[in-house]
């Protein structure tokens, strides 16, 4: 049993030995004694959740409301075979939350200033305030598709652990843009990346960091995102009249027109591991 001590949150990221030994967290009991993953089961909330970067383990915690008791110790127990264990823990802080951008292109299409300036504002709708802002040349392609979103994801072993790694195309074919969920902080990693295109907006900046820290969208084909707080909408209504639904000004909706966003879900943004003083 591993032990971290009074953090706002934890990034859990688990790298199996080899392809064919499944591996996973088998125990996480929270300081209040609750079992947020027991028997290599993520109960993430009211249901299952699976890990998005391929062949890595990666949960998020807070991922909703229910974990009061973020404050003492958290007990962390890891099954066999896995081959390498990232643990990340911060500590909560009063002053002004920063989060830093790693930022990879093919080509220099946009100005620093530009970019600087759209993660601004999306970061502000997260509470959040951009650190710093690095733009790098890399091999990597000018477009991708939603398949191929992460496939460039290597180029970030240059950028920088704790930093959000951003891929930044001409084009994401069918996409605004493609999130981790959650997303981790260590560069080089295939689940630290974020797909972009050149001209996004800061609506759809701020929904793919949403992805990141770990939020889902409220419905989509997959489920919902097993928060009492956001409300559900029937999944036809969801994808043939979207905005009649309830909760559609969401920033974490499927179809990206709001910029709102729950308590509960600005709990798990504010608690993320993200941001750093
Ligand atoms: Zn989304």
């Amino acid at each position: 049993m591993l032990e971290v001590g009074d953090v706002r949150g934890l990034l859990l990221v688990l790298q199996p030995e080899s392809e064919d030994t499944p591996t996973g967290i088998k125990e996480l009991i929270a300081p209040d004694g609750t079992m947020v993953v027991a028997d290599h089961v993520y109960q993430a909330g009211d249901g299952d959740r699976l890990a998005t970067a391929e062949g890595q383990t990666v949960l998020a915690i807070p991922h909703n409301a229910e974990t009061d008791a973020l404050e003492g110790n958290w007990l962390i127990q890891i099954a066999s075979g896995a081959g390498r264990f990232e643990i990340w823990a911060a500590a909560d802080d009063d002053g002004v939350r920063h989060v830093d951008i790693v930022v990879f292109t093919s080509e220099i299409r946009v100005f620093q200033t530009d970019l600087e300036s759209r993660f601004e504002q999306a970061l502000q709708l997260l509470g959040f305030e951009l650190g710093t802002l690095e733009l790098h040349l890399a091999e990597m392609r000018d477009t991708v598709d939603e398949d191929s979103a992460f496939v460039d994801y290597a180029v970030s072993s240059s950028g920088r652990d704790g930093a959000i790694s951003v891929l930044l195309y001409e084009d994401v074919v069918g996409l605004d843009g493609k999130a981790s969920v959650p997303g981790t902080l260590g560069a080089g990693e295939r689940g630290n990346v974020i797909a972009l295109e050149d001209d996004a907006a800061p609506l759809i900046i701020a929904h793919e960091i949403g992805h990141f820290v770990g939020l889902l969208h409220p419905v989509d084909g997959g489920g919902s995102d097993f928060l009492e707080s956001t409300p559900l909408c029937p999944l036809d209504t969801v994808l043939d009249e979207p905005l009649s639904c309830p909760g559609s000004d969401n920033l974490m909706f499927r179809h990206i027109t709001g910029s709102s966003l729950t308590d509960e879900q600005r709990f798990v943004i504010e608690r993320s591991v993200i941001w750093h003083p």
